[in-house]
């Protein structure tokens, strides 16, 4: 592919919200398709969206690209599982770029780590220091189970090949009451003991996907009490913008996250936004507001256009979202989270 290179040389004021919040970091979604069906993620019979819906590769270089020329410094890729998406690895190379002429700070991706056998050495290659792989447990039958089919030994081999690429790789595990909570100790530990970060993320309500969430819905705060009953936690003093709050464990000798989008309020400080695959930008990953990106370049907009539609969106970027998790309620946002990207 062509990389787009149009936007990226203008000198832009900063993209700042209506709320004077400065985005910086934008999560790109590159497609809805995954070879996984996690449960609180996916229906086991999704269907996915026409391709003619979803952007090509040169329409998501070209409007991350617009983003980088108005002050992001951190992309992430995402999806649905971006590393099925075909030609991927074009995409990385040529926001890769955006890291060479200096205008990126990070280029990186959250994955479900089963591609990562074939993928980790070009990443590394292609300037991407640190991703983020989702594994939610070590035992292989509830891996399958809460997957729906997948397979462990792929994903720790892929998190090999991506540490022996000398990649950074952090655990993302979404704690389940009944689904894997039992599990995590011995997860962190695994992962302390081989240098990974850990953190925890609760789940959240989004989109139908046929089991009930409020049953396996569990407070981090709740989770962090029980850990403290066997470990010592320090607080530490470091924020990435977003919902992560950090410990350190002592008996680990790692690093634990919590994410708590439903227990906390971490909206005053959010620098980010996300494009979905089909280029809707969503400025809050908890509300419904939405603009259509697509719409504008398939229109033909030019340059100037498609900044002044990104412009409008931020600015109209909800001052919090409410997140509830109530037996009655349908889900708080209808979207699956595999179509915005975690
Ligand atoms: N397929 C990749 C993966 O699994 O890492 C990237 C996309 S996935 C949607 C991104 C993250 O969202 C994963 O860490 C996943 O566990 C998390 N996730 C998916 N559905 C969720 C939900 N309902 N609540 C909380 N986290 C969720
Ligand atoms: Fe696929 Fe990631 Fe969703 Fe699991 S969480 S179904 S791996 S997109």
């Amino acid at each position: 592919m062509t990389p787009y290179d149009g936007i990226v040389s203008q000198d832009q004021p900063a993209l700042v919200d209506g709320f004077g919040r400065t985005v910086t970091y934008l999560r790109v979604s590159v497609t809805d398709r995954c070879d996984l069906r996690c449960v609180y993620c996916m229906a086991e019979h999704m269907t996915f969206l026409p391709k003619a819906q979803v952007l090509t590769l040169e329409e998501l270089d070209r409007i991350a690209s617009a983003f980088v020329g108005l002050g992001v410094r951190k992309l992430r890729i995402t999806g649905g599982e971006p590393l099925v998406r075909k030609g991927v690895m074009g995409l990385f190379e040529n926001l890769g770029r955006h890291l060479k002429s200096g205008a990126l700070d990070e280029l990186t991706l959250t994955t479900n780590g089963t591609q990562l056998a074939t993928f980790a050495r070009p990443l590394a290659d292609l300037g991407v220091k640190r991703i983020n792989v989702s594994l939610d447990t070590l035992k292989p039958e509830l891996f399958r189970a809460l997957t729906r089919g997948g397979d462990l030994g792929k994903v720790i081999g892929g998190i090999e090949a991506a540490q022996g690429a000398g990649l950074k790789v952090k655990i993302n595990a979404v704690a389940l009451k009944d689904g894997n909570a039992a599990e995590l100790p011995e997860l962190i530990r695994w992962a302390h003991g081989r240098g990974l970060e850990v953190t925890l993320i609760e789940t959240m309500p989004m989109g139908e996907v046929d089991v009930d969430r409020t049953d396996e819905y569990l407070s981090l705060t709740e989770l962090r009490r029980d850990f403290e009953s066997f470990w010592t936690l320090t607080d530490l003093d470091v924020t990435t913008g977003g919902p992560a709050r950090y410990v350190d464990v002592a008996e680990t000798g790692g690093r634990l996250g919590f994410i708590t989008p439903l227990s906390h309020n971490f909206c005053e400080a959010c620098n980010r936004v996300r494009l979905t695959c089909t280029g809707t930008l969503h400025s809050c990953l908890g509300q419904e507001d939405a603009s259509d990106l697509r719409a504008v370049i398939r229109a033909g907009a030019s340059d100037d256009d498609l900044i002044a539609a990104i412009r409008l969106a931020v600015d109209a970027k909800p001052k919090g979202h409410d997140f509830q998790i109530s037996r009655a309620s349908a889900p708080a946002v209808a979207r699956h989270m595999s179509t915005t990207g975690g």
